[in-house]
């Protein structure tokens, strides 16, 4: 049974770009006579709006884009998140990270010479190196996240390929990220380790997403095998652009689904609009 889902962050209105990644996974879900989900990654208390998961709700509903079974609400299982750095903390495979954004800043612009990453520099591995005593010392009292040690985790894994539609087979090389956070100090799961322990709870076979989140699937794949769960098929869908050439954005109200609702656009001819993108890879007209 082939399972998709849609997997929206509730921090802003959904745009047209998330109505095409919705239906993109909700129409491979229906040709296959499959099941699609509807998934809300709501950890991150502060930037997730209880508004915002209304709207997605009303959104999709109004585009006839209706899921199977109950809507999971991360929120709800952040205990599942934890036991699963439980047991990448067992693993030591995981440690503590005490930075602030401002001061892993300032490493880099002094190290001068930072690699990039996918995600921007790679962490530079400063509570990686600090001795197990000061480590334990701070643990209690001081707030951090849980960064993955990288090279620790490939070098368990060994080497690793996953599978996108478009790409066919992909040499795994997550290392490209440095030290992950796995859990931050105000949520406590990051988006890597939820979305991969919930694709697999949920048994999704097929993740249908935007192209945007193909260097993410590295370390998807990753955590996938540090964690014994299973590795779905990826498809990730070139992005649409407005007329520009522009990807859409939050900052694109224009193209907010809630907008488009208010000015009476016709829902019908937004999924038909889709339909030709899709084939013929031209911009949305919008
Ligand atoms: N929650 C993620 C986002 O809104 C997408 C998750 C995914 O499709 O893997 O960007």
């Amino acid at each position: 049974m082939i399972i998709t889902r849609f997997a929206p962050s509730p921090t802003g209105q959904l745009h047209l770009g998330h109505a095409f990644s919705a239906w993109k996974a909700h129409g491979f879900a229906r040709d296959h006579g499959g099941r699609f989900l509807l998934r809300i990654e709501d950890i991150d208390p502060g930037r997730c709006r209880e508004a915002y998961v209304d709207g997605i709700v009303e959104d999709l509903r109004w585009l006839g884009l209706a899921w199977d079974g109950p809507v999971r609400r991360q929120s709800g299982h952040l205990p599942d998140y934890a036991a699963a750095l439980d047991r990448l903390k067992r693993a030591g495979l995981v440690y503590p990270c005490f930075c602030t954004r401002k001061s892993i800043e300032m490493e880099i612009a002094a190290s001068g010479h930072a690699p990039h990453g996918p995600d921007g520099p790679p962490y530079p591995g400063t509570c990686r190196r600090l001795p197990a005593a000061e480590r334990q010392a701070r643990l209690p009292v001081e707030p951090h996240a849980w960064r993955l040690d990288m090279a620790a985790a490939a070098a368990r894994a060994g080497p690793l390929a996953w599978h996108d539609a478009a790409a066919g087979a992909v040499a795994a090389t997550p290392e490209l990220f440095g030290d992950v956070v796995l859990a931050r100090k105000d949520a406590p799961a990051s988006y890597h380790l939820a979305v991969v322990h919930d694709d697999a709870l949920q048994g999704v076979t097929d993740v249908v997403r935007g192209e945007d989140l193909f260097a993410a699937t590295h370390v998807h794949r990753l955590l996938q095998a540090l964690l014994g769960l299973p590795t779905p098929r990826y498809h990730h869908h070139p992005l649409i652009r407005d007329a520009a050439g522009r990807r859409l954005a939050k900052r694109d109200r224009a193209a907010t689904l809630a907008e488009l609702r208010a000015g009476g656009a016709d829902p019908r001819r937004i999924l038909a609009a889709f339909d030709r993108t899709s084939a013929s890879g031209a911009a949305m007209p919008i």
